[in-house]
């Protein structure tokens, strides 16, 4: 069977934007491959060193929206980064094998660095080692439990081809020891923000969460972006221009029709609105029933985590016996200096 390991940032909770993104391919693979799904605490610690309560209250909203969006826990491993340091020895051996000049050259973290002016400076001078370098540690997530398959949105493809680079080196210096992983897009590799921006994402505020409650998600809605051109409520419109549009499409939502109507100017951008809230609150509901039970539970909660770390733990410490034999770096095995 194949390994899937992908993950996310304990950074806030599940948008649409993950789910559609990434999530829902995790669900929906989990019967055929042997899935872990990493919670990124060390990751998420790299633009939130200053608030580690906040990372740490977020592993089990994480862990909560995957339990809610059907990771089923009999068929995928949920596990915490910081747990296997297996993952952080081997970053350190992988850090070798790429340039400073290479990791400046992302366009993922040349944009990322570009949001977060206030933590590393207007022109991103301010930069962390820990920062530039969190590719390589994701090379190490992927790789240090012999990951296959790695199910993400589209910013992360400069992520994946980095460890790819970084295995082919590797390999040529020690020895055939990994597989080039490969990523796994879905069909809407990028879900686009409330606000027609280009991406729906937690530091751009522009998020519909899949905890969301139906007075959430009518503020918002009620707010997204429609084509400028419609003024009055029987004027024509473009909807490949309407955010609105764009989440009834996504949900698959009385698409055919909406577009018609809209087309047509029979359609008001209020009423098409709360046609989505609706949409969008059914969608989510049978989501937000299980999380409700797992909010209830978090003994099981704990409990998952708990086992999830332990058998990532177990599969790296094999992956990193075979990398530490092939970098000779195996000292005191088999007693061979008695
Ligand atoms: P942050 O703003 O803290 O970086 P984020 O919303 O960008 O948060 P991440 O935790 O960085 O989320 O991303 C986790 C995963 O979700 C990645 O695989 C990423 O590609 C995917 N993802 C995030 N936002 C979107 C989106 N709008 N469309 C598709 N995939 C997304
Ligand atoms: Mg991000």
């Amino acid at each position: 069977m194949k390994t899937i390991i992908t993950g996310d940032r304990p950074t806030g909770r599940l948008h649409l934007g993950h789910y559609f993104g990434s999530v829902k391919n995790r669900v929906d693979l989990q019967y055929d491959y042997d899935t872990y799904i990493l919670i990124a605490d060390v990751q998420a610690l790299t633009d939130n060193f200053e608030a580690p309560e906040k990372v740490r209250k977020n592993i089990y909203e994480l862990a909560l929206d995957y339990l809610a969006a059907g990771i089923d826990p009999k068929h995928s491993h949920i596990y915490i980064q910081s747990m296997i340091p297996e993952i952080a020895e081997l970053t350190i051996y992988y850090s070798n094998l790429v340039s400073v000049a290479r990791l400046y050259r992302n366009p993922t973290t040349k944009n990322e660095v570009n949001q977060k002016q206030e933590l590393f400076g207007e022109k991103g001078e301010g930069i962390t080692y820990g920062f530039l370098g969190y590719p390589v540690s994701q090379a190490a997530d992927i790789t240090g439990l012999d990951g296959d398959l790695v199910p993400v949105g589209e910013d992360q493809l400069p992520h994946i081809e980095q460890t790819r680079e970084i295995v082919r080196k590797f390999n040529h210096i020690y020895g055939e020891t990994f597989k080039e992983p490969e990523a796994y897009l879905s069909t809407t590799p990028r879900i686009k923000g409330l606000d027609g921006n280009d991406k729906m994402s937690k530091s751009l505020g522009n998020a519909i969460y899949l905890a969301d409650s139906e007075e959430e998600i009518t503020k918002k809605v009620m707010s997204a972006v429609t084509d400028p051109q419609k003024i009055k409520k029987d004027d024509p419109a473009n909807p490949d221009i309407c955010m609105v549009y764009y989440y009834h499409k996504l949900i698959n939502n009385n698409v055919d029709t909406i577009c018609a109507e809209c087309k047509a100017g029979s359609r008001g951008c209020v009423a098409c609105k709360r046609e989505l809230v609706k949409a969008l609150c059914d969608y989510l509901a049978p989501i937000q029933e299980r999380r409700h039970y797992y909010e209830e539970h978090m003994d099981e909660v704990e409990a998952i985590l708990k086992d999830g770390t332990k058998a990532a733990r177990k599969r790296a410490m094999e992956v990193m016996k075979r990398v530490r034999e092939h970098m000779k770096l195996d000292y005191f095995e088999n007693n061979s200096n008695e």
